[in-house]
């Protein structure tokens, strides 16, 4: 499910060539291959790909390429559908931010008492993964601020859609910067993802891997 191309060309800070390394992601998948490039660029981004194709690494190196860490504000955003998404790439995201020192990534979703979340808040949080409501009512109760966000990840947005997450993303997404990077990774692409991409993205690059071989 690899390419042949390595992730040593991407001019990545080498804090993440030295995780890579570390859980032997030694070459790239295709929609890694394809969208590393422009995300780390800036750009917005639309992929499309199948389950298994390595989504998680590639926007979480196009965040972690930029992470401040001596900055304690939510830099990025990553929201999933289900909590045991949220953990998985909260999990991913921790495994290549090992080498960089003091990066701290928070999981928040529903299903847990909101106290803890808050309290662990206080202290900062670099990345924040979680599911929309849960994220909602934290900027509700002024918990978290997104007054300083960089990149916004979407993920699996058409689940998120199906789920009724609507009105949460319109609501998170009023809270976050004008000049954010925005990301969306969908597997399915139906008119209300279309909709959905046009008012939040910005001229935004598409990718499309049809295969994970
Ligand atoms: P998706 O979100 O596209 O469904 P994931 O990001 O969950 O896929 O990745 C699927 C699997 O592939 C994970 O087990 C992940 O560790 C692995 N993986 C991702 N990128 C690479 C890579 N470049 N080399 C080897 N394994 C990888
Ligand atoms: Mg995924």
């Amino acid at each position: 499910m690899t390419t042949s191309l390595s992730f040593s060309e991407l001019g990545l800070r080498p804090e993440l060539l030295t995780s890579l390394a570390s859980i032997n992601y030694q070459s790239m998948t295709p929609i890694q291959a394809q969208s590393l490039p422009s995300l780390l660029a800036g750009k917005d981004l639309i992929a499309q790909g199948k389950t298994g194709s390595g989504k998680t690494a590639a926007f979480a190196l196009g965040i972690l390429q930029n992470i401040e860490p001596r900055s304690f504000t939510t830099q990025a955003l990553v929201l999933c559908p289900t909590r045991e998404l949220a953990e998985q790439v909260a999990t991913e995201i921790r495994r290549l931010a090992s080498a960089i020192e003091n990066v701290k990534v928070l999981s928040l979703c529903g299903g847990s008492p909101f106290k803890p979340q808050a309290a662990s808040l206080e202290y900062g949080a670099h990345i924040v993964v979680g599911t929309p409501g849960r994220i909602e009512d934290h900027l509700r109760r002024e918990t978290l601020s997104l007054d300083d966000l960089n990149v916004l990840v979407l993920d699996e947005a058409d689940r998120m859609l199906e789920m009724g997450f609507e009105a949460s993303l319109d609501a998170i997404i009023e809270q976050t910067p004008d000049d954010r990077q925005s990301l969306l990774f969908s597997a399915t692409f139906p008119d209300s993802i279309q909709s959905m991409a046009q008012h939040i993205l910005r001229d935004p690059e598409h990718v499309k891997v049809e295969s994970v071989h």
